[in-house]
């Protein structure tokens, strides 16, 4: 039996592995290019290919790949073999460090927006040593940034890169002025939370809509849905536990922090939560679980449904994105400590936090918007499309103490007083209790809970970075040129818990008097894609990009472009798979049943005149009815999606999708689920969501 700490990090060439297979001054030349964000001297990169290789070698490799995260979503691999001719015919195994920094994947059929078709064909990829190269189906993964040649990014990784150079350079700036003079780099951390549904791989083979679309275009409810809420944290069904015992180990293997397994609220829904690291880490992690977790299922004759919405009427699923900022020397800085209200340094970025958060609804919005997450996003199981966000009542307290300038206060006896009765015993635990929130501060850490379940994080974390990197800044601007630094930080603190205290709401998401509510403080409700998305391009959120270098203008509008591209595909797919579904078997099924119903009838009727006839009679014109509507609705499906495909301008396109396609998808849905409910399931083609949900056991 193999021991755990053996096992895990087995297929990754981490710290330990490079400190032992490379010579002492190459590990050290490394960690300097590391640690400096250097370009790696050809020389280091020779040796470092070549011990990569060897060790690969032993793990079964035969090909390695340049790993990266195109713009859509996914990630993509293109294989090269280590293989090299020799002069006597037969082969060596070779990898050089010119293959190891540099590939250029054939990568025309990537999207770009435009990028490279205006300028240069092709786009290179270039390993990002600060993630860890890896092993797996017998190739070497390299992790890498994928650029154009003029420099663009045409990835997620490079954004994220960059967003975090940014928020570490203004956080440093801050911590300066706040007298920490030690501190040379802060990380952003992340913890990626990972909802996902299992169903039996048999069942799921039965429908075109999982197959094609990830999620159930039809399907009446199950006679028992999520009601009991008996699924939540109960104990595990064998085949589940069989599932999650092998995905922690070819998790760990990867030297993924898995950590945590447990059912989630609908049946078949389970969820994974991994121990923090870096961001572009957590990114790479996340990726790599989420493909780990639909292998690992096929294994099991079991699918791992990623979709954000595979079951309507029960929940779908999200990601937590769970995000905080450390020093290099190891200090959280969104710990409150005993005593927030004198922890300037907390307070400093609590602001920041509270201050981009408000500016920049929009891009947390937009960062999180797909065709998929439309069906979760205010439908009163995840936060609503508004973004606000909580802070406890504790901390509440602190904020509001300070904006009434109750924290100068001094008492008799010349102790600060503050004018609330809750410190100083602030208690991690009362930030937790708000579930519905889109971004809750939950003790040493925010919690951004808008992503679905599919999302690439880079998105996110992008925006998140940016965001604060661009108040810390501000801040910083503001308060090195002042003399009494610390008065200087504290009049900012207080004025901007002031001015931007709107954005916090402590109270249920989900509730209609939030709508009005947020409505009456001016917050933006972006209720779907196509509605957030045009704000990416807005003229504020350009220019915060371009000033923090995380995307030029050309990026951010072929970023819009493609992702609305994608969610018109999305649409697309979806019609055509339930117009085909509609017209092939559903029509047919009722159609037949109609029939068997009829010819029942009429063998009664042979029999005696006598015999009553009334239930199938009933039954033939309630079916009959449902179908000429069903096919009506077909056919008003039909030339929507016809009209769609017809408005050019992407935009117009994708808002005349997200309303009239989905709408007429909705209608004929509707129609068929009332259906299915008369149906005999003899005839009915599909299983059905009580297969489906509690099929594994
Ligand atoms: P909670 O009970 O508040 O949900 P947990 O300890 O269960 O807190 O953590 C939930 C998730 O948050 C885990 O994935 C964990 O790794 C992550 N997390 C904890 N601390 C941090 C941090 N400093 N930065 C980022 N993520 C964190
Ligand atoms: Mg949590």
């Amino acid at each position: 039996m193999v021991k755990i700490p053996e096992l895990f990090g087995s297929m990754v060439f981490d710290d330990a592995t490079m400190k032992e297979r490379l010579p002492k001054e190459t590990y050290k030349a490394l960690k300097k290019t590391i640690k400096d964000g250097e370009p790696l001297d050809i020389n280091v990169a020779n040796i470092v290919a070549n011990a990569m290789k060897d060790w690969a070698l032993e793990l079964g490799a035969t090909h390695y790949t340049h790993w990266f995260q195109p713009m859509t979503g996914i990630t993509a691999e293109k294989h090269d073999s280590f293989i090299n001719p020799t002069d006597d015919g037969k082969v060596i195994m070779e990898f050089s460090g010119k293959e190891l920094i540099k590939g250029e994947p054939d990568a025309s059929s990537f999207p770009s927006g435009g990028i490279r078709a205006t300028f240069e064909a092709r786009g290179y990829t270039a390993w990002d040593p600060t993630s860890y190269a890896f092993v797996k189906d017998q190739t070497l993964c390299i992790p890498t940034a994928f650029c154009s040649y003029t420099g663009e990014a045409l990835d997620k990784k490079t954004p994220l890169l960059r967003s975090m150079e940014r928020i570490s350079d203004e956080a440093v700036r801050i911590l300066r002025v706040l007298g920490d003079d030690e501190t040379t780099r802060v990380v952003t951390t992340v913890g990626a939370e990972q909802e996902y549904f299992l169903i039996d791989k048999d069942l799921f083979d039965k429908r075109k809509d999982l197959i094609y679309t990830g999620r159930t275009l039809f399907g009446a409810k199950s006679p028992k849905g999520q009601e009991l809420e008996d699924h939540y944290f109960g104990s595990l069904k064998p085949r589940v536990l069989a599932y999650m015992q092998d995905l922690d180990r070819e998790l760990w293997k990867l030297g993924i922090y898995s950590k945590t397994r447990h059912n989630e609220v609908a049946p078949a829904q389970h969820e994974m939560a991994p121990i923090f690291t870096t961001t572009n880490l957590a990114t790479d992690h996340n990726q790599l679980t989420m493909e780990v977790m639909k292998k690992v299922a096929n294994k099991h004759n079991l699918v791992c449904l990623l979709h954000e919405k595979p079951f309507a009427g029960v929940n779908g699923s999200g990601k937590h994105n769970n995000w905080s900022i450390s020093t290099n020397t190891g200090r959280n800085l969104l710990k409150p400590g005993k005593n927030p209200i004198e922890n300037t340094e907390f307070l400093v970025f609590l602001a920041a936090i509270m201050k981009g958060v408000y500016e920049y609804q929009d891009l947390l919005r937009v960062s999180v918007a797909s065709a998929g997450n439309d069906h979760r996003l205010g439908a009163h199981e995840a936060p609503p499309a508004i973004i606000s966000m909580f802070i406890g009542d504790d901390l509440e307290a602190v904020v509001n103490a300070i904006i009434d300038g109750k924290d100068m206060v001094k008492n008799d006896v010349g102790n600060m007083e503050l004018g609330v009765g809750v410190l100083p015993d602030f208690k991690k635990d009362t930030t937790d209790r708000n579930r519905t929130s889109p971004f809750a501060f939950t003790g040493n850490k925010f919690e951004f809970r808008s992503l679905g379940s599919s999302l690439n994080i880079a998105c996110p974390n992008i925006m998140l970075n940016t965001i604060v990197a661009e108040e810390l800044s501000q801040f910083a601007d503001e308060v090195e040129p002042a003399q009494d630094k610390q008065s200087a930080v504290k009049a900012l603190i207080r004025r901007v818990f002031r001015e931007y205290k709107d954005i916090v709401f402590n109270g249920d998401n989900y509730s209609e008097e939030w709508v009005a509510e947020a409505k009456r403080r001016g917050l933006l409700n972006l209720r779907s894609m196509p509605i957030a998305m045009p704000h990416f391009i807005d003229e504020k959120n350009v220019a915060l990009f371009n000033k923090h270098n995380v995307h030029t203008r050309r990026e951010i509008f072929s970023r819009y472009e493609i992702q609305q591209e994608e969610y018109c595909r999305v649409l697309n797919i979806e019609a055509l798979t339930m117009l085909d579904m509609a017209r092939k078997d559903i029509f047919p099924a009722v159609s037949r049943y109609i029939h068997e119903l009829t010819d029942t009838c009429n063998a009664k009727k042979m029999l005696s005149t006598a015999l009553i006839c009334d239930a199938e009679i009933d039954l033939i014109d309630k079916l009959s009815r449902l179908l000429n509507c069903f096919y009506q609705k077909i056919n008003v499906l039909e030339t929507k999606v016809n009209s769609a495909r017809e408005i050019n301008d992407v935009a117009q396109r994708a808002l005349y999708y997200g309303e009239e396609v989905l709408s007429a998808m909705n209608e004929l849905r509707v129609v068929g689920d009332e259906m299915e409910v008369s149906v005999s399931s003899q005839y009915w083609p599909y299983p059905s969501y009580g297969e489906l949900l509690y099929g594994v056991r």
